[in-house]
Parts: structure tokens; sequence; C-alpha cells
């Protein structure tokens, strides 16, 4: 039998055989992700940015009285003048949270504050500053004013049992207020996904250590530890991890025990010391995709025991493109967030961009708004994947698809920011 080689994708291959888009990555990835199973009751204080694990109900209506909108006089709309004004007594008054008990008879009103329940027998709310205050018992009523007026109906904002906030729901500072409102002291929401990352490389060294020729700072798990901060999940930062096989499947194993989903950068491509890919293989199941972007590499993402697995490339911006396109998406899935539509804002270009068609390519970016009310966006500078501080300038990716060809000033881009998705 001829033996064949297995040739690996490469970053510089001319054709594209056998490569999948980021969409597709991504859509295959999330087909292998349910969310958590488990949840963990919260006070109220300490659910900002959490997701909910069932659906809040409400318990009442919502308001739960009809109510009054404005401060002013209640009566029944029967009794309102056709034309000209009629006159009427002030029987009482009402304030929020101490109602008028008793009841309206024709001829008569009652002085009412907003938030006030509308007394019985009356039908519309008359603002104090459409009505003539004769003396403290009396005032008078012209004509134009409608039955229902400045009126909040019971049940009019949430009906009793209607979903108020549903499973999966991000929870943010009007929910907050929301949830007051219907008396929820305590909810149900998805524990937080246990992270585990590392950084790999014989190269790298870690601040605080002088450096050797050829040596740098790991700059990774700190771009890293950025990102996930923002995701709501626990950390577990494990370091870093030289080239070695037997510590970086040692370091797999045991960051796969303790955790959901374990990240490394650095050491998936195809030198002499990248490893992550062979011991993925002998210690769990691996996937290695050719993905048709840029920057970003062949991606390798798989699980070990039950944890998921992404071995992210090692150049510093590469991680962090990667991280947003992959990492992201299945971090909100496993902590059970309903994914929401990736906002699609577009933007002039104020940058020749140089692109052949065939990959899609995140470029940094800066947008802000043109004065004639557009947006508009320009190139931080140079795109090389190790250029870490192109990350820090920019605030959105210029995202060119597949097909694209080069861009010139005043040609229309799609943008991604950094924080809305
Ligand atoms: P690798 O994929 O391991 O060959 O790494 C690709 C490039 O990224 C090399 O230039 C590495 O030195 C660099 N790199 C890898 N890991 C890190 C890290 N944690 N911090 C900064 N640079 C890194
Ligand atoms: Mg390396």
């Amino acid at each position: 039998m001829n033996k064949t080689i297995d040739k690996q994708p490469s970053c510089n291959d001319a054709t594209e055989t056998a490569a999948i888009t980021v969409d597709v990555a991504v859509q295959k990835i999330l087909q292998q992700i349910e969310p958590l199973a488990d949840f963990t009751q919260l006070n109220l204080r300490q659910c900002l940015n959490r997701i909910l694990f069932e659906d809040i109900l409400s318990p009442f209506d919502v308001p739960g009285h009809d109510n009054s909108a404005m401060d002013g006089y209640a009566l029944a709309s029967a009794d309102l003048p056709d034309q000209a004004t009629k006159t009427f007594s002030v029987i009482g008054t009402a304030f929020a949270g101490k109602p008028f008990e008793g009841k309206i008879e024709s001829g008569q009103c009652v002085r009412i504050m907003t938030g006030a329940i509308v007394p019985e027998s009356a039908d519309v709310i008359v603002i104090q500053e459409d009505v003539n205050v004769i003396d403290d018992l009396t005032i008078e009523v012209g004509a134009g004013h409608r039955m229902h007026q400045n009126i909040r109906f019971s049940g009019e904002d949430i009906k009793q049992g209607a979903v108020v906030l549903p499973r999966g729901h991000q929870i943010q500072a009007a929910d907050l207020g929301v949830l007051a409102s219907l008396g929820v002291n305590e909810v149900k929401v998805f524990r937080k996904p246990r992270v585990s990352f590392f950084s790999t490389g014989d190269e790298l060294k870690s601040i605080g250590e002088p450096l050797n020729k050829g040596e740098i700072y790991d700059s990774n798990r700190y771009s890293l530890f950025g990102l996930l901060s923002d995701c709501d999940v626990d950390l577990i930062d494990l370091g870093v991890v030289r080239d070695d096989p037997n510590s970086l499947r040692q370091t797999l194993l045991s960051a796969a025990a303790s955790s959901d989903v374990v990240l490394t950068s650095g050491g998936v491509s195809v030198g002499e010391a990248d490893f992550i890919k062979e011991i993925l293989q002998q210690i769990g199941q691996m996937d290695f995709w050719k993905i048709l972007m840029k920057p970003g590499r062949p991606l390798t993402f798989g699980q070990i025991d039950n944890a998921l697995f992404f071995g992210l490339p090692g150049n510093p911006v590469a991680v962090m493109v990667t991280f947003y396109q992959f990492v992201l998406p299945a971090l909100k899935k496993m902590q059970g967030k309903i994914q929401p539509q990736k906002l699609r804002l577009q933007a002039i270009s104020q940058s020749n961009i140089r692109k052949n068609p065939g990959r899609k390519e995140f470029q940094r970016a800066i947008v802000s708004n043109h004065t004639d009310g557009h947006l508009q966006v320009e190139l931080t500078g140079r795109q090389g994947s190790g250029i870490l501080t192109s990350m820090s300038q920019a605030n959105c990716f210029i995202v060119l698809p597949e097909q694209s060809g080069s861009i010139e000033v005043g040609d229309r881009v799609e943008v991604e920011l950094f924080k809305l998705y």
C-alpha cells in the first residue's frame, strides 16, 4: 500500500480545499454545546448580568388597580358637561397608597393624586390645570373631556401569569427594577461556567521575571483574563506551560477535570514545538478546521472528558479575534443565554484596504460619527497578527466577507463593535 502524506492546513496555502467559513465553524461549535444544567438561586442584588434559568411569571396584574396618571379630580364621565361648565363638590381626596373609600354620586368628584386608585364609579380624571377651583369644596369643569382619560388600567403593563422575563434573558439594571416591582426577591440563574486557561511556549516569561534573548512576556493570558472577566465566568488561571508534551498533557487533563471549558494559546500550528493537536488526539476528541479567516489559523476545537477545549493560536491579535468569533458564542450558549443577532453596522471606510477574495478578514479599526450622521471607520494602522496595540486602539473590527476584494476610501463596509456581542 502506498503511504500518503497527510498534509495539514497552513496559513500560507494557496488553495483553500476543505476549508470552512467562520459561520460554519461557529455552527459546528454551537451544535456540540448544551446550556449548563445547574442553577444558583441568588438574591436580586447579586443577579446583575446573570442569565435567568427559569421564566419569570407575574404573580399579579401590573398595575394592580386602575389608578390616576395625573394630579387632578376623579369623576363619572356621565356627569361631564357637553358644553359650558358644570360645578362639582369635592367630597374627599385619594392619595397614592391611601385610597378614597367612598362612592362618587352625580355632581360629586374626588381630589386625586398621581398613582392613587381611581374611586368607585369614577371613570375620568380631569387634570388640575383644567379646572376652576371655586373653594376648598367646589370646582368647575368645562367641556371636552373623555371617558378613561388619564387613567392607567389594571394589568395594562403586565397581566397576572404573563412571562415577564424569559429563561435565557440576561439580567440588566432595568430587570432588577422589574423583578422588584413584582415583589421577586430571589431568582434562579444559570451557574457560571468554569473556564481554565493557560499559555504555551518555551519563549514565554511571566511578568516580573527578567527576559533572556529571544524571550517575551506572556501577554495572551492577560488579554484572555480581560476578555473572560467580561463574560461572567469563573476563571482558573493555570499560568504558562512549557512546550513539553508531558507537562501539557498533565495540565490539560487536570484542567479538564475541574472545568467546563479549557482554553490554551499557542502550540497549535505545525512547528516542531506545537504539541497541542497531538496530545488532544490522545486524551480527547479533536476537530481541527482550516477556517477561511484572517487573522486566525486552523482552529483546534474538541473535548477532553466533559470539558470543551479551544486551542487558540499564539499570535496575540489572533487570540482575541478567535475568542470573539468562536469562544464567546460558545460561552453564551453554555451560560444559557438567548443568542442575540449580531448587530450589523455599516460605515464608510476612510482607509484603503488591500484584500484578496478568499478569507473573511477582521481588520482593527476605529468607528466614529461623521458630521453627516453616518458612521465612518478608519484602520488603526499596521494589521499584523502580532501587533496587539492595534486592538488597544480599535473599538471595532471591519469585517470583510470572504468574497470581498480590496476596499477603497468611500466604500461601505461592515463593522462589528467589540462590546456589543
Ligand atoms: P505559536 O502558535 O505557539 O507558534 O505562537 C505564534 C506566535 O505567537 C509566536 O511568535 C509566539 O511567540 C507568540 N505567542 C505565543 N504565545 C504567546 C503569549 N502567551 N504571549 C505573547 N505571544 C505569544
Ligand atoms: Mg509556541
